[in-house]
């Protein structure tokens, strides 16, 4: 049930990465309709009677196709390259790497980091926030980079679409994600990593 889905307005464009149970509550409530991967549209009556296959979502009583990508209905304030600020979002950004050490602990280790601390007027913003791990944040305290000696792997910055479905949990990546990838992948170019 963790397995991630990818979420497109109603434009197809794609304005976030969510859970397969979250994406099948909003299935069945007719927030979103599912795709499949020939670009076909399911409403929750007709994916019901698709063949469950190998993931699926069961229930007490039956089974159901997991959905790889759905389409919201009736939500577009998203636009392309505003990914919202969340814990997740940031982790995701930054490639669940702690952005001093550079250590792949477990995601339960992992911080969200003010690089200019709160408890001197740090905004909590894409810009000054960045996943480290315990120890680091431990370590750097109420202190900048500078001051502790520590230093960023790289500059904080609102991420663009692509770093949020290239991180390495990413089992992620269904193959039915690409059409709708592509465009972004080809219209913004992306830092290699
Ligand atoms: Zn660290």
């Amino acid at each position: 049930m963790n397995e991630q889905v990818l979420v497109l307005n109603r434009n197809y464009q794609p304005v976030n990465v969510t859970n397969v149970r979250r994406a099948f509550t909003m299935l069945y409530m007719d927030l979103a309709k599912a795709l499949d991967g020939d670009f076909r549209v399911f409403d929750f009556g007709e994916w019901a009677r698709l063949e469950p296959g190998k993931d699926a979502i069961k229930s007490v009583s039956r089974a159901f196709r997991a959905p790889r990508v759905i389409l919201l209905q009736n939500y577009d304030r998203m636009p392309i390259g505003q990914v919202r600020f969340s814990r997740t979002n940031v982790f995701a950004r930054d490639n669940y790497t702690c952005q001093y050490c550079q250590r792949q602990p477990r995601t339960s280790d992992l911080n969200l980091d003010h690089v200019l601390p709160r408890s001197r007027g740090g905004a909590t913003t894409w810009e000054n926030v960045v996943c480290s791990c315990v120890p680091c944040n431990l370590k750097k305290g109420r202190r900048t980079p500078d001051e502790a000696g520590m230093k960023l792997l790289r500059h904080p910055a609102r991420p663009r679409w692509s770093a949020l479905v290239r991180h390495p949990l990413g089992t992620a990546r269904h193959s039915d994600w690409q059409p709708y990838l592509g465009i972004l992948e080809q219209a913004q170019p992306h830092n290699s990593d």
